[in-house]
């Protein structure tokens, strides 16, 4: 029998607002010192009162637009009631029956496949709890404790490791561009839980969903994917039962394990929160979000693959690093005025493309990684990139070059001048290298009269490493197939 997985998610986003949500303590998830950022409120003494933190709103209402959700403009906040020591009021401030918003979707970039999302509502995070190497306690750092939380839920849509991967990962990168939140997994601002069943290929109904939480990276949804296909579907096929529960992942064995079973869930006997007011929403608020939206990499792909006929492979480099990708747009935006000017033509979408190609060749291949940030400005790069389309540098002087002004920051004309690096055009030295190459290489020389082509390019080849790669490969064959005819 086949067995069809089907997946949904429950994302937890920590909002990377100034402060917290309900009081003004400082929202920082890097800060070091235990128990800071905190006061009355945020420690659930008693008589405080919160107060809605409006940045947090907007961000969350920032990626409900951009994952074209609709928006509730009248919502309310509830408590969700349970006992935990890294939550000190015993109750949540979250949203259950009326989230801030529902109803949208994701494409997968790949595929295109439309994922569709449930709703996101906005809570708020709780302490976290510590232990000791070998102590038998436990200590609770309530930093976090109020930490403006999204909770984004999907419909079950998702159908392998892959797509779950995928998503997961396009998530992060909007969450990124509408700058929301650092959405980075391994520090626990972005927290995922995975719900995942089986079913026969062809039946109508689910089959029993188990719930995988504990999941600290991409890498590790993914696993706990394939990890609870396996074992449901050998379960299914000795003809068991799932058990509806909780699972954790155990991250040494690579294994999910049972965590709680759903007899023991949880009732949280939610109602409305008293000391809140409701959150009513005007079209002007929204209106306003809505123009603040940045392009998103769905539409940054589309518009580089249409623009700048880049690769799959280059435009997903740039999708992932916004400022390498901004940095290369001005690139490309002064080759298009030098194009435009120089030529006095309109600008060829041709010739644009194969300017953009080099640009975008050198960035990813020889400046990326090698620094944090580019030295140079992209008024520079440009420069460089036109000497190579000229063919006024080689590709060994042009990695010379490049490498020069990762260092100093300074313009390739500049470092050319400076390091001698010009290209040999003078007709009468390279004639006399030329003469010097026939007479030390007179087996090539016999063979390309004999009508071998690629004996030419030997002699070429030559010629560049005589002259340290600075004569002009175009002068060079000129002249060498002038003296052997
Ligand atoms: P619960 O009431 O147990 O919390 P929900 O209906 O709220 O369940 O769904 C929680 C998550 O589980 C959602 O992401 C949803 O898409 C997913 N889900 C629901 N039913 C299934 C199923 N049979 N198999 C896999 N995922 C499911
Ligand atoms: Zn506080
Ligand atoms: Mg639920």
């Amino acid at each position: 029998m086949i067995y069809k997985p089907t997946i949904g998610l429950e994302i937890h986003i920590e909002l990377n607002t100034k402060s917290k949500m309900f009081c003004s303590c400082k929202n920082d998830s890097s800060e070091v010192e235990v128990n800071k950022n905190v006061c009355p409120v945020c420690l659930g003494h008693p008589g405080t009162l919160p107060v809605t933190n409006k940045e947090a709103i907007k961000k969350l209402i920032k990626t409900a637009l951009a994952l074209n959700c609709q928006i509730n403009k009248q919502s309310f906040f509830e408590r969700k009631n349970y006992f935990y020591p890294d939550l000190p009021k015993g109750y949540q401030i979250s949203q259950y029956q009326s989230p801030l918003s529902k109803g949208g979707y994701l494409d997968l970039p790949s595929s295109k496949k439309k994922i569709k999302i449930t709703r996101i509502h906005m809570e708020e995070d709780t302490g976290s709890l510590m232990h000791p190497e070998g102590a038998d306690y436990s200590l609770v750092n309530f930093n976090r404790s109020g930490v403006p939380l999204m909770e984004l839920v999907t419909e079950p849509d998702l159908e392998t490791a892959a797509e779950v991967k995928e998503f997961i990962k396009e998530l992060q990168l909007i969450l990124k561009y509408l700058n929301v939140s650092g959405a980075n997994m391994e520090k626990g601002e972005m927290r995922c839980e995975v719900n995942i069943s089986l079913a026969p290929k062809d039946a109508k109904e689910f089959g029993t969903k188990v719930e995988v939480k504990n999941l600290n990276s991409i890498a590790v949804a993914g696993a706990s994917v394939g990890y609870e296909i396996k074992r449901q579907t050998e379960i299914l096929e000795k003809f068991g039962q799932v058990i509806q529960e909780t699972r954790g992942w155990h991250d040494a064995k690579k294994i999910t394990f049972s965590q709680r079973q759903k007899e023991e869930a949880h009732d949280y006997r939610y109602f409305p929160e008293p000391d809140l007011p409701k959150l009513v929403l005007g079209n002007d608020f929204i209106e306003e979000i809505k123009k603040e939206l940045p392009e998103l990499p769905s539409g940054k792909r589309e518009r580089f693959e249409k623009e700048y006929g880049l690769t799959a492979g280059d435009i997903d480099v740039f999708i992932g690093k916004k400022d390498l990708a901004d940095f290369f747009e001005k690139v490309v935006s002064e080759l298009g005025e030098w194009v435009g000017s120089e030529k006095g033509v309109e600008l060829k979408d041709e010739e644009m493309k194969k300017l953009a190609k080099i640009a975008a060749n050198y960035l990813i291949n020889d400046a990326l990684g090698q620094e944090e940030e580019l030295k140079f400005s992209p008024e520079n790069f440009a420069e460089f990139v036109k000497k190579i389309y000229l063919n006024e540098i080689s590709s060994k002087i042009a990695k010379i070059v490049l490498t020069k002004m990762m260092q100093t920051g300074s313009d390739p004309s500049h470092i050319i001048r400076e390091e001698d690096l010009s290209q040999i055009s003078d007709t009468i030295e390279i004639e006399t290298i030329a003469k010097e190459i026939i007479n030390e290489n007179p087996k090539s020389v016999e063979d390309y009269k004999k009508g071998k082509q690629a004996s030419m390019q030997f002699l070429i080849g030559q010629m560049m490493a005589k002259t340290k790669g600075k004569a002009s490969p175009e002068l060079a064959k000129d002249i060498l197939q002038k003296l052997l005819v």
